[in-house]
């Protein structure tokens, strides 16, 4: 699904990401984790086709990114699913309208908008609050109005760079279970956060990146039968 080959993404004489290799197969949930500064950004920003690498290969679902022409690259990144630290939902339009609006820009009919939009804030529990304005929610539902939006498309890639980052630890770890039930339906989810504490418990996949480079991947504990 996604594959880094000797990746090395570099800022004038500071090597953000230096000889990354990595995969992560269709279906699979991994957090990058590491301090600030480690180059988890810069690594979602590669995939998000926001950037291109200094050196190496990077590919996802065959399609490699570094020599995608500039027609292509926007129909990639519509393809995508991505959930930033700061929601950045309109406060002028309802949560229904936030989750529709990617939509609508996406060409899909008005049939299939209410329907996905729908369908993807049920899946994060706010069905019921659809119709009101982000500012009369809390900061978690925020958090999950963004994640309904990214994921009501249905991509096949859902990007996420710190999405618990102002929330709380029980908020952040409601958020996380949600990102792993996407998982579990066959969704690709790359989660960066500098909060190792929330995802040691998780028992899923983590790639641990210090100074731009891959020191540690955890692959999922695995349920064993006993
Ligand atoms: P993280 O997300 O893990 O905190 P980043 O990917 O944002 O790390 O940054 C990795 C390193 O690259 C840092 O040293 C940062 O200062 C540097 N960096 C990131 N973006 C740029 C940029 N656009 N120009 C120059 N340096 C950058
Ligand atoms: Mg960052």
């Amino acid at each position: 699904m996604v594959v880094f080959e000797h990746i090395r993404k570099r800022y004038g004489e500071l090597d953000a990401l230096l000889d990354i290799n990595l995969e992560v197969k269709a279906g699979e949930l991994a957090f990058i984790t590491g301090h600030s500064g480690a180059g988890k950004s810069t690594l979602l920003r590669l995939l998000m086709g926001m950037e291109k690498a200094t050196h190496g290969n990077l590919s996802v679902q065959g399609l490699n990114l570094g020599s995608l022409s500039a027609r292509q690259l926007p129909h990639y990144r519509r393809s995508l699913g991505v959930v930033f630290q700061d929601h950045r939902l309109l406060d002028d339009r309802s949560v229904m309208d936030n989750v529709a609006l990617p939509l609508e820009i996406k060409g899909f009919s008005h049939v299939d908008i209410k329907r996905r939009a729908q369908a993807a804030l049920d899946k994060v529990g706010l069905l019921d609050k659809a119709q009101r304005f982000p500012q009369a929610l809390s900061g978690g539902e925020q958090q999950r109005v963004g994640i309904a939006r990214a994921v009501a498309h249905r991509p096949s890639l859902l990007l996420a760079d710190e999405p618990t980052g102002n929330l709380d630890p029980a908020l952040s770890r409601n958020i996380m279970s949600l990102f792993a039930q996407f998982g579990a339906i066959g969704v690709t989810c790359i989660i960066a956060t500098h909060d190792i504490e929330l995802v040691r418990a998780s028992r899923l996949r983590r790639i641990a990146l210090e100074r731009g480079q891959l020191v540690q991947d955890l692959e999922a504990a695995r349920e064993h039968t006993p």
